[in-house]
């Protein structure tokens, strides 16, 4: 059974004043059908978690384990953690100029099987999944991210998710700047392709609202790059009735 395991995981990032300290010792584990919530105020560091899982090269591990079903994610190159079936849907996805949607998508499905799936096929696969997210046809023969509105950036990052089908999907912040009608079909489209293929799923968000349509199964919250609480669906519960205040340092107090 699949499993992302992160070990006392330590992480900085180069700045201006050099390495900065961002995660300090996070520890989680994420097993297959799980669904983790990874909440926390701005800044606490639930981006730099989901960077380094996906190997962003400006965030270095100074100590800790990140292992996918027992082998050592940080060894892997970016290209390798994604064929190992992790999947990272960026709080800032970029511009891919001259490649089309279809293209894209089918680039990504062969580099994860090894193998190029029929055009005849892929093509009805990549239309059923449109379908199911309410997407213009039209949609396909776009430029990866060019002139994407937020909703559509969004939508693209879960037609990435039910055609690559990952063992591990890493949610950053899938819910901002989406309407609630965008927010449901998104949502539908995680819980669908959780059912298809049993994935596990880091979803890392503020607020609590994605979470009414996604049901998290864990929910942990992040501060100065530690878990400083962890707990079920009641946690974000108590999240949406009381902020993250009584987790920040109290003004002028002594810590
Ligand atoms: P969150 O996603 O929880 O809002 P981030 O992981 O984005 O938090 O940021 C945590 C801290 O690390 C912040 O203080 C942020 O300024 C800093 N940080 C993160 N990434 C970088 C970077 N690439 N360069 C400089 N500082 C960064
Ligand atoms: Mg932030
Ligand atoms: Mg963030």
């Amino acid at each position: 059974m699949p499993v992302l395991e992160i070990r006392d995981l330590h992480v900085t990032v180069e700045t201006e004043n050099g390495e900065t300290p961002i995660l300090n010792g996070v520890t989680l584990t994420v097993r297959t059908g799980e669904t983790h919530a990874i909440m926390g105020p701005n800044g606490s560091g639930k981006s730099t978690l989901a960077y380094t899982i996906a190997g962003h090269p400006k965030y270095t591990v100074t100590g800790g384990t990140i292992t996918l079903d027992g082998v050592d994610v940080l060894a892997m190159s970016v290209d390798e953690r994604a064929r190992a079936g992790l999947f990272l849907a960026m709080q800032y996805p970029v511009e891919i100029p001259g490649v089309t949607v279809t293209n894209f998508l089918r680039t990504a499905k062969t580099a994860i099987d090894g193998v190029a799936p029929s055009i005849r096929s892929w093509t009805k696969d990549v239309k059923g999944a449109m379908q199911n997210l309410r997407m213009d046809p039209k949609f396909a023969a776009r430029n990866v991210n060019e002139g994407f509105s937020g909703g559509e950036k969004k939508r693209h990052e879960i037609l990435q998710l039910e055609l690559l089908q990952p063992k591990i999907a890493i949610l950053d912040e899938t819910d901002s700047g989406l309407d609630v009608d965008a927010l449901k079909i998104v949502s539908e489209g995680v819980n669908r392709a959780k059912e298809q293929s049993d994935m596990g799923v880091l979803l890392i968000t503020h607020y609590t609202r994605i979470l009414r349509y996604i049901q998290p199964d864990f929910v942990h919250v992040l501060v100065n790059g530690r878990v400083a609480e962890e707990g079920g669906p009641e946690l974000a519960a108590r999240l949406e009735d009381e902020g993250y205040d009584r987790f920040l340092a109290p003004v002028g107090g002594e810590q």
